[in-house]
């Protein structure tokens, strides 16, 4: 393993508030039983390599916080949107729970296991249970392979029937459950003969022919064309009402995370800032940072206007975080408490519901 993954530092000072935070937390936590994925917080920080001259001076090492104190579940059947700008952590705090990069603290739960502690044998077989979709499904398919090839290949990897007539059915169940039908007219075909919508599918047919749990899906829609964006969201609407599967959802989409997801978690520089129910979220944002995402996204009603609100400067270096809240250089309301004191995710006194939570002092 690199020395970029491996390092495992100490957290830092826990955020001020933090029993408060915790017990805002455990208000969203969901009935035992009913969760699958239990996320405690999680904190990924990568070393920045130093150069000769901090190395000779033995200058301390420093760290790029890309997750940094992340907490929220998922139950069966449910699908939360992760939702940020890039560079927020979205995809970090993804490959942490997919087990790609190791956690410098914090957990992950599993159906109940700490897979956080599991080594990379005792993790194979849990490996079926959490598939993920990638972005971009020119990339994410081998021109060479069929979609027979394709869709087989995992379940070769997994010890999936003992011969390829015994994984025929399950290939044409997969691709017909992902939309793809009839799946003969599909299954011989190469990725090049199909569109980005059918290419997604087959994508999406080859991590369910291994029938998981939970899908985590990395921007699943953003690379296609507008035209099958819709069909490709509602397929992953129907595994988790139909076949009761938890989705985790990366956009930077709001309108989309509106539309599809229950419960949307919005991310700004390694941290969740707010939470909660889509609808709530949605209609009634308690963050600055969420009020400014939203201003920005088109009204379907042209009388219902709202003037776009810009946030000035760039997204500051997960290196240096700023000390204080995290969003005050570019908070149009912060104040002077705003520098010094890191608000703790709670719930806002304007907030209707008791499981919509934010982190900011004047919410
Ligand atoms: Fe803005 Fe202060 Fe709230 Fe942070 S705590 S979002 S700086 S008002």
């Amino acid at each position: 393993m690199s020395e970029f993954m491996a390092a495992r530092p100490a957290p830092s000072v826990p955020a001020a508030g933090a029993a408060d935070q915790v017990a805002a937390e455990a208000a969203v936590r969901q009935a035992p039983g009913d969760v699958l994925l239990d996320v405690r917080d999680l904190r990924t920080y990568y070393p920045v390599r130093r150069g000769l001259v901090q190395s000779v001076a033995r200058a301390p090492r420093r760290h790029v916080h890309a997750v940094d104190g992340v907490s929220f579940s998922l139950r069966r059947g449910e699908m939360v949107a992760l939702v940020g700008e890039s560079g927020c952590g979205k995809t970090s705090t993804l490959q942490t729970i997919l087990g790609m990069v190791k956690p410098t603290s914090g957990t992950v739960t599993l159906d109940g296991t700490d897979i956080t502690a599991l080594s990379e044998r005792q993790m194979r077989p849990l490996r079926r249970t959490i598939q993920m979709i990638y972005q971009d499904p020119y990339e994410s398919l081998d021109p060479r392979f069929r979609v027979r090839d394709t869709i087989e290949e995992p379940m070769l990897v997994h010890g999936i029937g003992s011969s390829r007539s015994e994984r025929l059915p399950l290939i044409a169940a997969a691709l017909e459950q992902a939309g793809l039908t009839p799946a003969e007219l599909f299954i011989d075909r190469y990725p090049h003969e199909l569109s980005g919508g059918q290419r997604q599918r087959v994508a999406i047919a080859a991590s369910l022919v291994l029938s998981p749990a939970l899908l985590l899906a990395d921007e699943p829609v953003s690379m296609l064309d507008v035209s099958v964006r819709a069909g490709v969201l509602a397929l992953l609407d129907s595994l988790r009402r139909d076949a009761d599967m938890a989705i985790l959802m990366i956009t930077h989409d709001l309108s989309t995370a509106a539309h599809f997801a229950d419960r949307i978690a919005v991310m700004y520089l390694g941290r969740i800032v707010e939470q909660g129910r889509a609808a709530d979220v949605v209609r009634d944002p308690q963050h600055p940072y969420t009020k400014a995402l939203l201003s920005v996204v088109p009204k379907r009603d042209p009388r219902d206007r709202t003037v776009p609100q810009i946030l000035t400067g760039e997204t500051p270096n997960p290196v240096d975080v700023p000390a204080g809240c995290r969003f005050h250089p570019r908070c149009p309301i912060a104040t002077d408490r705003c520098r010094t004191e890191d608000p703790a995710l709670r719930q806002p006194d304007a907030a209707a519901a008791g499981d919509h939570l934010a982190a900011c002092h004047l919410a």
